[in-house]
């Protein structure tokens, strides 16, 4: 028997490795050895199949069973069923497909079964977004063609399989004996030609076109976040499903609320004097029904400048209709600025009693 190296060696991994650190290990060894990273390099290449055997066993429970009872042998006398070097790169295409979405360049496997998504966004105010609304959404991008039904095909016409890839959509390259799998480039994945184009669309079963989407926004949503409107997306290549629409949604800033999740933040201004006495103010309120909706609230005396009153069930509905969040008054005690001569007379000997009140209250305080 060969000189077959220790399959936990192979990858860097001990004995009690997990799925997760096999994968970890398994990509980073592929990476670095992969063909199209290394023309040429027969050592590299062989270290990648190595790489890809021995995950193949270790990531299959009851392979690694039998390697880890027998080692080698076990698996090559045919007790746990090794199957062969096809299916060991059979399984890492699945991997590779897997961790790249064919985004790095290996040839970009993944077969477009549908249409792009597509991305706008949508800008609502504060009543909007809180309540709920519905809102036709302006969408400049390809529609399915009329002309066609979407097929790209002249009318009386019918898609042909693809010579190239015989209707697969995907076309294998052997490259060394590693397999590559890419998108058909002939039919770009559809499997299906079109042999006489739709004269309108010239074949892209599509047209560039301004269209409107209504969009129901639920009550509650909030800005940063995005709906999916599914199948509005682009028309799929050749008659597959369409993509998705997603809206990303912005809300406009109110000038008398802050909004924090389900929260609201009003602020209230309050007469120093009302703040010392005591008595009854009106704070903004958001309701569905008004656009200067207002909620009288009670100034306990004694009222500090930075105090909250919270009022529940006054904030902005929860997504899952479960009740609202909290309206959330901070209170601003304002200080006259321009005071009358009789004011001012009045304000010396308010402070003169306060003065003495305090002096008398400090006393107290020092004497417990
Ligand atoms: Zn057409
Ligand atoms: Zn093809």
């Amino acid at each position: 028997m060969s000189s077959k190296r220790d399959y936990y060696e192979v990858l860097s991994v001990s004995k009690e490795a997990s799925c997760d650190e096999l994968r970890k290990a398994y990509r980073r060894e592929a990476l670095k050895h992969h063909p199209d990273r290394n023309q040429g390099d027969a050592e590299a290449e062989a270290k990648f199949k190595e790489a890809s055997e021995a995950y193949q066993v270790l990531s299959d429970d009851e392979k690694r069973k039998v390697y880890d009872r027998f080692g080698h042998a076990g698996l090559e006398s045919g007790g746990g069923g090794f199957d062969g070097i096809g299916d060991v790169f059979a399984h890492m295409q699945d991997l590779f497909s897997e961790m790249f979405s064919g985004s790095m360049g290996f040839g970009g496997n993944a077969r477009p079964r549908r249409g792009a998504d597509l991305r706008v966004q949508q800008r609502l105010d504060l009543r909007e977004a809180a309540f709920g609304c519905k809102r036709e959404v302006s969408v400049h991008a390809p529609t399915a063609c009329t002309d066609c039904g979407g097929s790209g095909g002249k009318a009386g016409t019918k898609p042909e399989a693809c010579p190239q890839c015989r209707g697969a959509g995907q076309v294998s390259n052997a490259r060394g004996f590693v397999m590559f799998t890419s998108t058909c480039s002939r039919c770009r994945g559809a499997g299906r030609i079109v042999k006489q184009p739709c004269p309108t669309c010239a074949g892209q079963g599509a047209v560039e076109r301004a269209r409107k989407v209504m969009v129901t926004f639920p009550a509650g949503i909030d800005a940063g976040q995005r709906l999916r409107v599914p199948g509005q997306g682009v028309p799929g290549p050749q008659g597959t499903p369409p993509g998705d629409l997603y809206v990303e949604i912005d809300v406009d800033g109110d000038e008398r609320f802050e909004r924090d999740g389900t929260d609201l933040v009003a602020r209230l201004h309050v007469p120093f004097t009302d703040a010392a006495l005591g008595g009854q103010a009106l704070v903004p309120a958001l309701e569905p029904d008004s656009a200067d909706a207002t909620l009288p609230v009670a100034i306990p005396a004694g009222t500090q400048s930075g105090a909250v009153f919270t009022l529940k069930g006054h904030g902005v509905p929860r997504l899952d209709g479960r009740g609202r969040g909290s309206l959330m008054v901070v209170v601003q005690v304002d200080v006259p600025t321009a005071l009358s001569p009789r004011a001012k007379q009045l304000l010396t000997e308010l402070d003169s009693e306060l003065r003495g009140e305090a002096t008398s209250t400090k006393r107290a305080a020092s004497g417990t």
